[in-house]
């Protein structure tokens, strides 16, 4: 089922407020699987309001409209809608009285004008309104639904909780969503895309969505089906392939973050980390503490800037700095081995570059453990924010697949 929100008030198409209530429905609606496949926002015009839920009526299972029920004359909604769809309104005594009460409780009297909150579309339903004065109003016909909600989100979100949630619920089929996940590191999203298009592209049930960020790229599957095993089988006939292309370029199933999975494999062999850092100045410590719990493997680190620095605190030597510079493979070993031996750490990783300067982007990552030292040269592309993330993503990823490959 598909559904189309149309966002009714001309304040919205001002530099200064924002159509919040159209991100409130669609969360609530992809938690029952329905999708929405397309929003608008229309300013308080009769006409361009009612060829607007006409359209939306032609092309969606549900349309909802938002805002607009007002009491005044640019309150358009409900007229607008009677006009698209060609069906009649009533006055409807038991909203008026209601309506009266409300104003009671408040000390006041409604004016006439409020008489046009009591006008309900031919069929439908009303949806009481215990935070305001214009009900809510469920349409059906033609095995489609229209659903008037009021503007104001302290009106809206309790009615779609009470109110809507619990009627769309009975009028969905059956349906179970069954999802996969799969996050994937240093690897560009074009050529992820290429990769794995030719396998999910066939099928829009389930459906793909890539999602990328500098260094990292989220894939995910989402099945809707009649039951499990369905939904499931799919998923496998789609996500498997998938996996096997990638194969160890997945660090996670589940949509844990890089650090998170570093974390649980460190977790899982009992093993401690610690860090060196130059150009990454913290980036990689805070990477790896972004995670509740990382006291248990995360042991410290050194942020060594100046040569200084390295050769007092890590021991890097004096000779390998002067010789090959403090950018170079052999300071990046000696930093992961003096973090490693300072710490009492199984494994260390370092970090050391040119952010930027003319030779930015250029980075070596060490890794030391019981096995010895090593490291390896990166050449990073980007500004030197991208060159400092991309840098600690290499870094735990080279331990991650450590880690896998020693399970
Ligand atoms: P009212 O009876 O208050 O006039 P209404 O149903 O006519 O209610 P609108 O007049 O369209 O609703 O909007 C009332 C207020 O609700 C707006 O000033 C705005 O602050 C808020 N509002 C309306 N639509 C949205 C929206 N889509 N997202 C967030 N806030 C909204
Ligand atoms: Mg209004």
């Amino acid at each position: 089922m598909n559904a189309e929100i149309l966002a009714v008030g001309s304040e919205m198409l001002t530099p200064d407020k924002v159509d919040t209530n159209s991100l409130y429905l669609t969360q609530e609606f992809n938690t029952l699987g329905v999708e929405v496949v397309a929003k608008a926002i229309i300013g308080d015009d009769r006409e361009r309001l009612a060829a607007a839920v006409l359209a939306a009526w032609r092309s969606s299972d549900v349309v909802v409209l938002t805002g607009g029920l007002g009491p005044t004359e640019d309150d358009v909604t409900r007229d607008a809608v009677a006009s698209a769809l060609g069906i009649g309104m009533h006055f409807d005594q038991s909203v008026w009285e209601s309506i009266e009460e409300r104003f009671r409780r408040f000390g006041r009297t409604p004016s006439p004008n409020n008489r046009r909150q009591a006008e309900i579309l031919d069929g439908a339903a009303v949806l009481p309104n215990p935070n305001g004065t214009a009900p809510g109003q469920w349409f059906a016909a033609d095995g489609k639904l229209l659903i008037l909600l009021p503007g104001p989100p302290r009106e809206l979100k309790p009615m779609v909780t009470t109110e809507i949630l619990p009627r769309l619920v009975k009028s969905l089929p059956v349906q179970v969503i069954r999802t996969r996940w799969y996050r994937v590191a240093l690897m560009g999203e074009s050529d992820l895309d290429t990769l794995i298009a030719p396998v999910y592209s066939k099928y829009t049930n389930p459906a793909t969505t890539v999602l990328a960020s500098p260094g990292d790229v989220d894939i995910h599957l989402r099945a809707r089906c009649g039951t499990v095993e369905e939904a499931e089988s799919l998923l496998a006939e789609v996500g498997d392939p998938i996996a096997s292309l990638l194969g160890n370029r997945i660090y996670s199933t589940n949509g844990d973050s890089l650090s998170k999975t570093v974390g649980g494999l460190l977790r899982d062999c009992s093993c401690t980390v610690a860090v060196a850092e130059s150009c990454t100045g913290g980036l990689l410590g805070a990477a790896l503490t972004e995670v509740s719990g990382s006291s248990d493997y995360f042991r410290g680190g050194f942020l060594t800037y100046t040569n200084e620095m390295k050769r007092t605190l890590l021991g890097v030597s004096a000779e390998t700095l002067a010789l090959k510079g403090p950018v170079s493979e052999i300071t990046a070993c000696e930093m992961a081995t003096g973090a490693r031996e300072r710490t009492g750490a199984d494994f260390a990783l370092s970090v050391t570059g040119f952010a930027d300067g003319p030779e930015a982007g250029l980075v070596y990552a060490g890794l030391a453990s019981s096995d010895g030292a090593q490291s390896k040269r990166l050449q990073l592309f980007g500004d030197r924010q991208r060159v400092r993330a991309l840098a600690v993503i290499h870094a735990l990823d080279w331990l991650r697949r450590t880690l896998e490959s020693t399970r």
